[in-house]
């Protein structure tokens, strides 16, 4: 071969292609991989053009994929106060009038990240928000995205009362007393988006920037965000015109139950949009909620008479959407939290397949599953995305936390089987779902080892038969996250003809200790070639 653009060495490379075994060096060449091959074999690649950066105790492996977050979106799901250390009626109360007391007055106050458990019984009420806030319009966000509390002046501001026969009282939640603040899901959630005052692009576009720098600084090198909603296009051209962005977006927009035939042609127009590291892929239907706040589609009710339908009231309706985007190769991704969510997508998936599909279409979260449905992910080649960390981060072992007792035992009991599907040839890519829980890819592998926090050797695992081992959680990270998104031969793999994103650990993560893969350093991350993170501290 001629001579490579760039070599990059370390002491060890795991390229995490099929058959290639350990390496120490890779040739790039623009923004490809050229070669992967020993220190030896690197020599030859070596010319006088040739730039050379050793590593040297480092390990490299394909540039991380997080397959499923939310770093444009969640820029405006994390305005005001972080709430996502509160554990407590107390400190919720305490940070609320923090928060009030740091907002201008006319401002809407903002929270976010909050755990439902933290709330006060009987459960959230915007009593007790206005009794902080008094006669202030304020929302506090629960920590799965899909639920607030709003305050009374807030519900007057966003005319709340007058849509609330419209939406329904599964997104608009009403007592005895009227309105009791809650509101529910995309089509509930987005009236009171539309009030607060819109966001800044350019401001944005700042923030955006400074998220992608942090992420590429934890290892990541390409991010699959699951929206692209209001401001969204204007903010990445804002966000790339300050600079390359540090980690490439993959960008899916919503398809809510109401759009027609125009509105899904519209979402595949969409699929043009590009910039030099981000473009629109693929389109995210919300097939259900969360189970915290019932509105999951589980098989049967929940404890308390809820999440027991679908967001899509016309089953007909989705597949008719899945077909019509298979047909003009926009692969999707369904939200499917419950049972029966998860089995409906799989069955609709399944009648593509079986017509001739060719693409690959993802099914996100899986929170519970029964045995029957699980091998039906290989049959009909549907990719299960998941987020280990909202497992160990947020359900307790004990079935303690809200969301295991909401469900009957026996599906707390199938809780994010990750192994299970991997067991049975399933594509398991992983995701950290930002800002539902952390983007450290570190963390939701170490967690997927541990099925615990990992940072927490005495806590009880959480359906410790589910347990990832050290190469299948980097795969979900690598291999298995690229062939969620039909992208096997450019992302997430260190081969001839792949993009040149690198991702390079102080140590091997295929050998560390989870709790110890949760600190260990990222050396750093290149993306088509280009370092987007350079540690600091140590030598590289
Ligand atoms: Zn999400």
């Amino acid at each position: 071969m001629t001579y490579a653009d760039q070599v990059v060495l370390a002491c060890r490379v795991h390229p995490m292609a099929p058959d290639a075994g350990v390496a120490e060096a890779v040739a790039v060449r623009g923004d490809r991989i050229e070669a992967v091959g020993s220190r030896a074999q690197a020599r030859a690649w070596i010319g006088p053009g040739t730039t050379v950066t050793d590593h040297g105790s480092g390990v490299i492996t394909p540039g991380l994929v997080d397959a499923h977050s939310h770093p444009v979106l969640g820029l405006r799901m994390t305005a005001g106060a972080d709430l996502t250390g509160v554990t407590s009626p107390d400190e919720l109360r305490s940070a609320l009038a923090t928060a009030a007391a740091a907002t201008p007055s006319g401002a809407w106050i903002q929270a976010w990240g909050l755990k439902p458990d933290a709330w006060p019984a009987p459960g959230p009420h915007r009593s007790w928000l206005d009794a902080i806030v008094g006669d202030r319009p304020a929302l506090v966000r629960f920590f799965d995205g899909h639920a607030v509390v709003a305050s009374t002046r807030a519900l007057e501001l966003a005319g709340t009362a007058g849509l609330a026969d419209v939406l329904g009282p599964g997104l608009v939640g009403r007592d005895a007393q009227g309105l009791t603040g809650v509101v529910r899901e995309p089509a509930g959630l987005a009236h009171l988006d539309a009030v607060i005052a819109p966001a800044d692009v350019a401001d944005e576009a700042a923030r955006l920037h400074a998220l992608l720098a942090a992420m590429a600084a934890t290892g990541l090198t390409t991010v699959h965000a699951l929206d692209l909603e209001g401001d969204a296009l204007a903010v990445l051209a804002a966000a790339e015109a300050r600079g390359r962005l540090p980690v490439r977006l993959l960008l899916s927009p919503w398809c809510g139950p109401d759009l027609d035939v125009d509105g899904w042609r519209a979402l595949v127009d969409l699929q043009r949009r590009s910039g030099e590291r981000w473009a629109v892929r693929g389109v995210k239907l919300f097939l259900d909620g969360t189970i915290d706040h019932g509105t999951a589609w589980l098989s049967r009710p929940d404890r308390w008479g809820q999440s027991d339908v679908s967001l899509w009231p016309d089953r007909e309706r989705y597949a008719a959407a899945l077909a019509f985007f298979d047909r003009h190769g926009v692969a999707t991704a369904t939200h499917a939290i419950g049972d029966a969510s998860v089995g409906c997508a799989l069955d609709v998936i399944g009648d593509l397949r079986r017509a001739g599909s060719t693409l690959v279409h993802r099914i996100e979260h899986i929170e519970t599953a029964p045995d029957h449905l699980l091998p039906r992910f290989a049959e009909v080649g549907a990719a299960a995305c998941m987020q280990p960390t909202h497992c160990t981060r947020y359900v307790a072992a004990d079935g303690s936390d809200n969301w295991s007792a909401r469900l009957p035992e026996h599906q707390a009991r199938q809780a994010w089987r990750t192994r299970d599907l991997r067991d049975l040839g399933a594509i398991v890519a992983l995701g950290s779902d930002w800002p539902i829980a952390h983007y450290d890819p570190r963390q939701v592998m170490a967690d997927a080892q541990e099925r615990r926090p990992a940072e927490l050797p005495d806590a009880a695992p959480v359906g410790p038969e589910q347990r990832l081992t050290a190469r299948m959680a980097l795969e979900g990270y690598t291999t298995h996250a690229a062939a969620a998104d039909g992208l096997a031969a450019e992302l997430g793999v260190l081969a001839p003809g792949a993009r040149a994103d690198l991702t390079v650990f102080a140590a091997d993560p295929l050998e560390l200790p989870p709790g110890e893969l949760l600190t260990c350093p990222v050396l750093a991350t290149y993306v088509g070639g280009v370092p987007t993170h350079r540690h600091a501290d140590l030598p590289h």
